[in-house]
């Protein structure tokens, strides 16, 4: 079952290089079943299409991804944490 979302509501992803373990957070939107994420990271510097990646977690709220954030640890892109803290 589809659930209802507010629109506004930024959707995270999260996505690490398989080598490094190095974590870098995607923003996108809540679709009904899922959610979208940008081509590239919040600090620009990974790009979903490379090869040598992997989703760790997706369709995550705001909330959420601050505390998928403080599990991982220092492995998530400092850039891309301080952006969940930053308010618009
Ligand atoms: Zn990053």
């Amino acid at each position: 079952m589809a659930i209802q979302r507010n629109n506004e509501e930024v959707a995270y992803s999260f996505f690490k290089y398989n080598d490094t373990e190095e974590t870098h957070i995607f923003t996108g939107h809540f679709t009904p079943e899922t959610c979208t994420a940008k081509a590239v990271s919040i600090c620009e510097k990974l790009n979903r299409k490379e090869e040598n990646i992997s989703q760790i977690k997706a369709c995550l709220n705001e909330d959420q991804a601050r505390a998928k954030a403080a599990e991982l640890g220092r492995s998530v892109c400092g850039t891309c944490v301080s952006h969940l803290y930053t308010t618009y």
